[in-house]
């Protein structure tokens, strides 16, 4: 993974480009620490990933094991970034920053790819590349990266180093945007409210219907789509995250906030 000086670095350097397009002044001392604090947490403080496996007769076996950084899918980057929304609208600041820091620490990693279809892990000499082009780096990043061909799985340091800037640089941009937005909670817990009824709803009739019309065989079917409509989080759950309103961790991490 890239050093904690170089996660720092590149979030220094996009924060000062976001700056320029967005009045910062209202975060305040409390979120940059936050950001400062959670953009290098997760290697301290990890998330953890749960797996479930069927084995058959309806047994299922749970593991949990630590969430690998540069294999990471997209999912720990969305939860925090969700995350950090929702303690801005409700003012936690620093919980704000922490969480979108965490999401930003994620996204970065995730820049350092390993290519699966090398048999030598090129992993290694990329972040050495990095830390490299770290303590040379006469330039900013952005004056750095304008005439670089941005490959999806970079292969040079120098590649990694613009794509975790670019990734930075996005995740900030949309949550100072999504920010600024107004939300009308009325109408939101509404829409919420009709979700969770068409989903019980659902839900009971997949439940219900095999056993008022006595073919019990059915519910074979029709309980694992029930269960499957129960978990499932419409669209406006998630904006609802974002709005303060509601939580929702990942199925398939236990996550650390
Ligand atoms: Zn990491």
């Amino acid at each position: 993974m890239p050093s904690w000086d170089i996660h720092r670095l590149i979030l220094l350097q996009a924060l000062q480009d976001v700056c320029r397009e967005f009045i910062l002044d209202s975060l305040g001392r409390e979120f940059l620490d936050g950001l400062y604090r959670g953009i290098v947490e997760p290697d301290k403080k990890p998330d953890k990933v749960v797996r479930y496996r069927f084995k058959g007769r309806g047994r299922v076996s749970v593991r949990v094991g630590y969430a690998k950084h540069h294999t990471v899918d997209k999912t720990l980057v969305s939860y925090y970034y969700h995350l950090a929304l929702y303690y801005a609208r409700k003012e936690n600041r620093m919980l704000s920053g922490l969480a979108l820091g965490r999401a930003i620490h994620y996204a970065q990693d995730s820049s350092v790819k390993t290519k699966k279809y090398l048999v030598i892990d090129i992993h290694e000499e990329v972040e050495e590349e990095l830390e490299d082009l770290a303590k040379n780096l006469g330039e900013d990043i952005q004056e750095l990266c304008r005439d670089i061909e941005l490959d999806e799985k970079p292969s040079k340091g120098i590649e990694a180093l613009c794509i975790s800037y670019e990734q930075t640089i996005e995740i900030l941009k949309n949550f100072f945007t999504e920010l600024r937005e107004s939300i009308d909670v009325e109408e939101m817990l509404k829409r919420i409210w009709i979700a969770r009824i068409l989903k019980t709803i659902t839900a009971l009739a997949l439940a219900a219907t095999p056993l008022l019309l006595n073919i019990y065989g059915a519910l074979f079917f029709t309980i694992p789509i029930a269960i499957g409509v129960a978990l499932y989080r419409p669209r406006i759950y998630y904006e609802a995250m974002k709005a303060g309103i509601m939580v929702l961790k990942p199925y398939s991490y236990e996550t650390v906030y």
